[in-house]
C-alpha cells in the first residue's frame, strides 16, 4: 500500500495520530474536521496514500466509487438527513491543503451558504 511518512492523513489512518472516525474499513477512513466549516463537516479518505484527485488514475477508479458510494450514509448518520455538499480540493489551484486525497463532506440540518465566493 502506498504510504507517505511525512503525510499527515496517513498518520491518521495508521493511528499514529488520532482523529475522531465516522467511518473505517480495510481500504477507507472517515474522520471529523478538525476545523469545521458546517454543522456537519468530516473528511472521507482512502488509507493508501494518493496525494491528490490530479494524482488518480483507472487503477484508484474503485476506491474513488466506494467513497463516494459511503457519502450519503454516512452524511445521514452525522446528522445532514437532506444532503450534503461534497469538496475535493485539488492542487495549488484548488487552493488543496493537505496533500492526501481527500473528499470533504459539508452539511448539517439546514441549507448551506452559497457555493463559492466569486472574489
Ligand atoms: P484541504 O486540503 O484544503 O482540502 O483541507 C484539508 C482539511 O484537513 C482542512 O479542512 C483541515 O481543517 C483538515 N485537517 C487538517 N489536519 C487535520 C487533522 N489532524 N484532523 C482532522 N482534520 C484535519
Ligand atoms: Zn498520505
Amino acid at each position: 500500500m502506498r504510504s507517505d511518512p511525512a503525510c499527515i492523513f496517513c498518520k491518521i489512518a495508521a493511528g499514529d495520530i488520532p482523529s475522531k472516525k465516522v467511518y473505517e474499513d480495510d481500504e477507507i477512513l472517515a474522520f471529523h474536521d478538525i476545523n469545521p466549516s458546517a454543522p456537519v463537516h468530516f473528511l472521507i479518505i482512502p488509507k493508501e496514500h494518493v496525494p491528490s484527485l490530479a494524482e488518480a488514475g483507472e487503477a484508484d477508479a474503485p476506491m474513488l466509487g466506494r467513497i463516494l458510494a459511503l457519502a450519503g450514509r454516512l452524511a445521514r448518520e452525522q446528522g445532514s438527513p437532506d444532503g450534503f455538499r461534497t469538496i475535493v480540493n485539488t492542487g495549488r489551484v484548488g487552493r488543496q491543503d493537505v496533500y492526501h486525497l481527500h473528499v470533504h463532506i459539508l452539511g448539517g440540518p439546514t441549507p448551506l451558504p452559497g457555493m463559492i465566493a466569486k472574489a
